[in-house]
């Protein structure tokens, strides 16, 4: 299997009608950087800069950020690499921060609203990738963005930080990228609002499915309740790639759904065009791609979208064992 992948690495992921889909690695660590040449992957489409934050003892530094940064974006060749903003709280606890007990910390003060409330923290990490970018280009995406607001102030505070970067003159990107995640199910209905000011949008399906069902994404117990392939998701992924499309914004999703072969066929059945995943899932969905008739798969779904099932998991499954995919 391992060769039959590594011969994968160097054919495109296209479909048998010729549709190119996009394929993108995620990744938090220096180390993961090694698998984006040999995976073949078109770039990094979500890196997660709070895990190096997670393996230290303090708050890097500007300085510190910015050697780790530069360090990446040496790696990647040119290769593009969307870094998104811290993302802590919630699960993930930075040790040299005080918890803050809540009562629920996926609904609690996390992620970007951190990083707006205590902007000094946003300044240092937006500043360190301004100038590890120099002469490159930049792309910078927000987490757990609520409300096109927050999104307006996270770009406002990046826009500064370059203004300080020209006036201070610092060698600049060539170009500064700016997009959101989509992981609060809110987000997807300012749409109208939001795209015309973004670059790029990418779904996190796993707070998504979370949020959207009220489903915790970690609770064992309710485990069969988190369906990525329920027929709203799906729904849910057609809406949001049917607005991109019209307003010409690049979309992506990079949840743990797009590593999943079924379920990354189900999110290109609704028109979704560029996956990020795991570096080992690369081989298993380009193949899934390779075999996949996608006018066949739109026209079936959308006769599953009506289905009052919990899931279309069993459906997709046979479609794909009668497809030879
Ligand atoms: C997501 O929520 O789908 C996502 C990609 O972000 P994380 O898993 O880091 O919360
Ligand atoms: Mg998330």
């Amino acid at each position: 299997r391992q060769a039959v992948y590594a011969r994968l690495r160097e054919l495109p992921a296209i479909t048998r009608q010729g549709v190119r889909i996009g394929i993108h690695m995620n990744a938090g660590l220096l180390l993961d950087l090694q698998h984006l040449h040999d995976s073949g992957a078109d770039g990094i489409g979500l890196y997660r800069t709070e895990l190096p934050f997670m393996a230290r003892s303090s708050l890097p530094d500007v300085a510190a950020q910015t050697l780790l940064y530069k360090k990446i974006l040496d790696q990647a060749e040119g290769k593009p690499v969307v870094f998104r903003t811290l993302d802590v709280g919630g699960d993930k606890v930075l040790p040299y921060w005080n918890p803050y007990e809540e009562d629920n910390p996926a609904l609690g003060w996390r992620s970007i609203r951190i990083t707006l409330d205590r902007p000094a923290v946003m300044r240092s990490q937006l500043r360190a990738l301004l100038r590890a970018a120099q002469g490159r280009e930049l792309s910078v995406m927000f987490p757990m963005i609520a409300e096109v607001s927050e999104f307006v102030q996270a770009k406002r505070i990046l826009d500064k930080e370059l203004e300080h970067e020209r006036l201070a003159g610092s060698p600049l990107p060539t170009k500064v990228l700016v997009g959101t995640m989509l992981e609060v199910p809110a987000l997807a209905l300012q749409l109208d609002a939001l795209l015309p000011m973004v670059d790029f949008v990418s779904i996190g399906s796993n707070d998504l499915t979370q949020f959207l069902f009220a489903v915790d994404r970690g609770n064992p117990r309710i485990a069969e309740r988190y369906d990525p392939l329920a027929p709203a998701m799906i729904r849910f992924m057609r809406y949001v790639a049917v607005k991109c499309n019209q307003y010409r914004v690049s979309l992506s999703v990079c949840g743990e759904m797009a590593g999943r072969p079924l379920e990354a066929m189900a999110l290109i059945g609704a028109g979704i065009r560029n996956l990020s995943l795991s570096a080992p899932s690369i081989g298993p969905v380009k193949t899934m791609i390779r075999s996949l008739e996608i006018g066949a798969l739109e026209a079936y779904l959308n006769t599953l979208l009506k289905s009052p099932d919990h899931s279309l998991r069993n459906k997709l499954k046979t479609f794909a064992l009668d497809h030879g995919v």
